[in-house]
């Protein structure tokens, strides 16, 4: 049973436009180019699940036509990896049933307190509100088919990368971090895909930068690596030049199958040049 990965965000905090920047990236009429704050959509023929909810969740949702979600896990309770959250709702109407959601217990219990109105009871005025199981990722744990090991990283507050694995693969998943204790890289060593934080050329003190991303990766040794969480000093087509085999920046809308034979993995340019024109239609 393959395991697909869809990037439905691969950009930093503000995204990329940057509201109010004339930048040659933020103007690009590249698609790649184009950032929503970064987020995952992973799923097998039996299960889907988002790693993170940015503000712009729900038109990815839309964007990618997402129509089935059975979990929900967060890596921090920094603003742009959760704050729409609400809309999960949609899928528990869906689905019929409420949705589990995974977090740290720093982490979830932050973005409890921010949605402190969610549970997994009905409002009894009739409200339209998410319906959430919540638990604490402090062990593996298993959505469906899709296994889940919480990795602690750094990033100056409490930040949770995942090993996400089936029978047949594996894929590592640290949008945010600044610093990878042995341990984890342990963890996701010779994954199948590893996606990791590479914000910009120049150093950064809570996230890391191309070189420091690349260093990290050399020793994880996956077999196909991904950027992301990009900020706009990095033009898509420029960095994707320049970076060893192997590795490549992500951008919205890639997705990646695994395993599979070499053609399979590659992404479908024309959805994309799709979906910006769908996107700027929308304007
Ligand atoms: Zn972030
Ligand atoms: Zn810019
Ligand atoms: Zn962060």
């Amino acid at each position: 049973m393959s395991l697909e990965i869809l990037f439905t965000g691969t950009g930093t905090s503000v995204g990329i436009p940057m509201i109010g920047c004339h930048c040659p990236v933020c103007t690009s009429s590249d698609p790649r180019n184009t950032r929503w704050r970064s987020s995952v959509y992973i799923r097998t023929a039996k299960t889907a699940v988002v790693i993170d909810t940015p503000p712009d969740f729900r038109q990815q949702m839309l964007q990618f036509k997402i129509e089935r979600l059975d979990g929900v896990v967060f890596t921090h309770a920094h603003a742009d990896h959760f704050l729409g959250f609400d809309d999960i709702r949609r899928f528990n109407t869906l689905k019929s049933a409420p949705i589990a959601a995974y977090a740290d217990p720093v982490t979830l219990a932050e973005i409890r307190s921010v949605f402190h109105y969610i549970g997994n009871k009905p409002s009894a005025q009739g409200l339209y509100r998410p319906l959430i199981n919540f638990h604490e990722a402090v062990e593996p744990f298993q959505i469906g088919d899709l296994r889940f090991t919480p990795v602690e990283v750094c990033h100056g507050v409490r930040m949770t990368g995942y090993l996400v694995q089936t029978a047949q693969a594996s894929i590592g998943y640290v949008p945010d971090c600044c610093g990878m204790p042995d341990e984890a890289i342990k963890t996701f060593k010779g994954v199948d895909l590893m996606i990791l934080d590479a914000l910009r050329y120049r150093p950064h003190p809570a996230h890391f930068c191309v070189r420091q991303s690349l260093e990290v990766l050399e020793k994880i040794g996956a077999k196909r690596s991904c950027l992301t969480h990009i900020c706009h000093d990095i033009e898509h087509a420029t960095l994707a030049a320049e970076l060893p085999p192997g590795v490549e920046p992500a951008y919205d809308g890639l997705r990646i199958r695994l395993p599979g034979a070499a053609g399979s993995a590659a992404p479908d340019t024309d959805k994309v040049h799709a979906s910006r024109v769908q996107r700027e239609s929308a304007l």
